[in-house]
């Protein structure tokens, strides 16, 4: 691998006396779509927590493009081009979608995402631009917080449960975005429950088991009985 743009080394990371992680070792070169699988409780999402800032670390265990950045205040991890899409979308509730979208750009105003773009990737909130946030379906909620976070024109998009709780002709719908988010050269991380849609569109997976690496490699060089044992740990 080239030099990657992220990398984990021995990330560990809690919660006051409670540790989540225990020595994460992780790389995500340019443009790749990493898929981050696991169980509940595995520690997917502090794991992301632990890239934005949102979760302290140590400098050294978190680099960006070889630079320690872990325990930086999220604010300059954003303006460093990594943007997250969290789990449950967080909208501002009293902003409209376009509002809600032209926040996500307040720092890049002049990269390759705009709100042209992102209407052309999701021509629903083209129509839905004035109503508030909140008047959408859950799709479309998400529709905006990815929208969100590509205004910010990031080199690492996280995405933390993409297709949680929405229908699956909507979940269709998102991922049908991919191959034109992916084509700009963003490097991905992508936490989802659905493991058979994550290995799908990635072209490496990592597999968390309380805290450490189960398992981790391209999703055709492991059989599905591994993964499922790396998933949810020997019976
Ligand atoms: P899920 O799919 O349920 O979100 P996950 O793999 O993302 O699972 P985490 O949310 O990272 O897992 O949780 C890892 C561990 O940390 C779990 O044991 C969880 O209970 C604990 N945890 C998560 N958030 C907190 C918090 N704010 N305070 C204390 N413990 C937490």
């Amino acid at each position: 691998m080239a030099e990657p743009i992220l990398s984990l080394r021995g990330l560990k990371a809690g919660y006051g006396d409670f540790q989540a992680l225990f020595g994460i070792d992780l790389d995500l070169a340019e443009g790749e779509v990493l898929a981050l699988i696991g169980a509940n409780g595995a520690g997917k999402s502090t794991l992301l927590r632990a890239v934005t800032g949102l979760v302290r670390c140590q400098r050294q265990m978190v680099l960006f493009r070889g630079d320690g950045i872990g325990g930086e205040r999220p604010d300059l991890i954003a303006r460093r081009g990594i943007a997250m899409v969290p789990e449950g979308r967080r909208l501002f509730r009293s902003l409209s979608v376009e509002e809600n979208l032209v926040i996500g750009g307040e720092r890049a105003p002049n990269g390759e995402w705009t709100l042209e773009r992102i209407y052309s990737l999701f021509p629903i909130l083209m129509e839905k631009r004035l109503n508030p946030g909140t008047a959408l379906s859950g799709g479309q909620q998400q529709m905006v917080a990815i929208g969100r976070a590509l205004m910010a024109n990031p080199r690492i998009l996280l995405f933390d449960e993409i297709s949680l709780g929405l229908a699956p002709v909507v979940i269709k719908d998102i991922y049908a975005a991919f191959p034109a988010i992916v084509a700009t050269g963003v490097s991905v991380v992508l936490v989802e429950q659905d493991v058979a849609r994550a290995l799908a569109v990635a072209g490496r997976f990592v597999c968390l088991q309380e805290g450490r690496v189960s398992l981790a490699g391209r999703p055709d060089e492991h059989d599905r009985a591994a993964i499922t044992a790396a998933y949810f740990g020997a019976a």
